[in-house]
């Protein structure tokens, strides 16, 4: 990244380019509200030329051996950890993050490029036992085609090796538009797997406006399958315009987490992993905590400890390593978690710490951490995804009372459940209805799991032997024997 230059952020079929229209988008550190660099922003004729060079590189590389496919995934995840320390510094100052988070994020992000280079060679078919002495049933798996991976900005680099890590093992070229918001991170992964030599055209990057490109790549019938994690909102719509050409979609949407506290629960272990789970990315990822039940029993102590540590937790720049809540992405979303703390306070919520705009000395955007009590049902926070740093907290008495206020929404990506009983442990997670739930653990993310959503927050796994199964077709093969 060189800053202060214009930089181009288009990559199609081995070049890097401007964009035709010869426009920039100016990118910001959401901390300082400084200027990082400007980078060439694409539209539709470079998403359809993006689309038209991923549908002339797939024969060959769809047809290299899984072992070729995999050698490529492989020294791209080395070299990711080798520039460790240099991708965590721009994630940071273009997502705002803590640097410590931004470390992790890209171990993380590099974990599965390590597991696809494993799971390519794991793609296997079948051999059906026929019903008829003269037929042979086999199942062969087969490449999709061209992929459009649509990523998010919260998480800019783990998003986009969690979609190109199976669609490249899997044999699929691809067309990738990361957030507009955060492409810096995006473009250096790119530049990593052109320095390990991927083919011309297997993998073509294109920063650019989001409704023209998304249009180009939903209504291409060059596009077999849209793999996109962001609001349910953008969700909705790119499964409208796919309908024309009934392209396969995996979708990582919107979530509303709850996080169940049972009075047999450590209270200092589930203290702590709340708050890890609420202020990570200052409250900004799809699985982060929205709001939390606790047992009555416990609720006063709960929430006294967990004030406590809210009121030192150390608001500023992410690119200081004391810091643990960063600034938020921009002015829209500090106003929605403003929105959310205004309409619960006046809906009767009160607040235990927080509750404004932090008035500390950057430019950025940022909002204190905040909790709020005696909330209910009715208020835009405990139905809507906040995502931010603002932490709902209601109560319960009985295990069907929870279970019914968990699964009221008609989100269902992640749940936590804290608590120590075997008992409560099987009557929660087999009745919630969520994609992911984490028992004392609220971290649940790993590349050897399949991570995905169920009701309005999406369909298809990321991560595991599953998520690579996304970009596979399985075709039938049957093989009449003649006398
Ligand atoms: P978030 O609320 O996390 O920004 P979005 O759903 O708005 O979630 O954005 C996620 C990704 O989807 C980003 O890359 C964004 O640019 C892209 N995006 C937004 N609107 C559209 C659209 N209409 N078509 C395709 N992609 C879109």
């Amino acid at each position: 990244m060189l800053v202060g230059q214009k930089e181009r952020g288009i990559f199609i079929n081995g070049e890097w380019r401007e964009s035709y229209s010869g426009t920039y988008r100016t990118i910001t550190n959401p901390a300082t509200l400084e200027k990082l660099t400007e980078i060439s922003y694409g539209g539709k004729e470079d998403a359809l030329e993006a689309v038209e060079e991923a549908k002339a590189a797939f024969p060959l590389w769809s047809k290299k051996t899984a072992r070729e496919r995999s050698t490529f995934l492989y020294k791209a995840y080395e070299k990711m950890l080798e520039h460790k320390e240099r991708l965590a510094q721009i994630l940071t100052s273009e997502q705002g993050k803590p640097l410590s988070e931004s470390r992790t994020e890209i171990e993380s992000a590099a974990s599965y490029l390590l597991w696809y280079a494993e799971e390519a060679n794991r793609v296997y078919g079948e051999i059906i036992p026929s019903s008829k002495a003269n037929r042979r049933s086999h199942v062969i798996p087969h490449a999709i085609g061209v992929i459009a991976a649509i990523t998010p900005w919260n998480f800019p680099a783990s998003m986009v090796t969690r979609k190109l890590g199976p669609s490249l093992a899997a044999g699929c070229t691809v067309v990738l538009k990361p957030a507009s918001q955060t492409p810096l991170t995006a473009m250096e992964i790119v530049k990593i797997f052109e320095e390990v030599g991927l083919p011309k055209g297997v993998l073509n990057l294109v920063t650019g406006d989001a409704r023209a490109v998304g249009e180009a790549l939903t209504q291409s019938p060059d596009v077999r399958l849209i793999t996109f994690t962001g609001s349910t909102e953008v969700g909705r719509e790119l499964m409208k315009n796919s309908a024309q050409h009934i392209k396969k979609l995996s979708l990582e949407l919107g979530g509303h987490a709850p996080i169940i506290i049972m009075d047999d629960a450590k209270l200092d272990v589930a203290v702590d992993l709340t708050l890890a789970s609420k202020f990570r990315n200052c409250g900004q990822t799809c699985i982060c905590a929205n709001r939390v039940y606790v047992h009555k029993k416990i609720a006063d102590s709960f929430v006294e400890k967990l004030v406590t540590k809210v009121k030192n937790m150390k608001i500023g720049n992410g690119n200081e390593e004391s810091t643990v809540i960063g600034p938020m992405i921009d002015r829209n979303a500090v106003e929605k978690a403003a929105e959310h703390v205004e309409d619960a306070v006046k809906n009767g919520a009160a607040i235990a710490s927080g509750g404004n705009e932090w008035d500390g000395d950057l430019a950025g955007y940022f909002y204190e951490p905040t909790v709020l009590v005696n909330v209910n049902d009715q208020m835009k926070v405990m139905n809507e995804e906040t995502f931010g740093p603002v932490l709902p907290i209601d109560t319960f008495d009985s295990v069907e009372d929870v279970i019914e206020k968990a699964n009221q929404l008609p989100y269902g990506l992640a749940a936590y459940v804290m608590t120590e009983s075997t008992n409560h442990v099987f009557k929660l997670t087999e009745a919630l209805e969520y994609g992911i739930i984490g028992v004392n653990d609220v971290f649940p993310a790993t590349a050897e799991a399949p991570f995905g959503g169920i009701k309005e927050s999406g369909f298809g796994k990321e991560g595991g032997k599953e998520g690579i199964h996304e970009f596979v077709e399985m075709k039938y093969v049957s093989i009449g024997i003649t006398e």
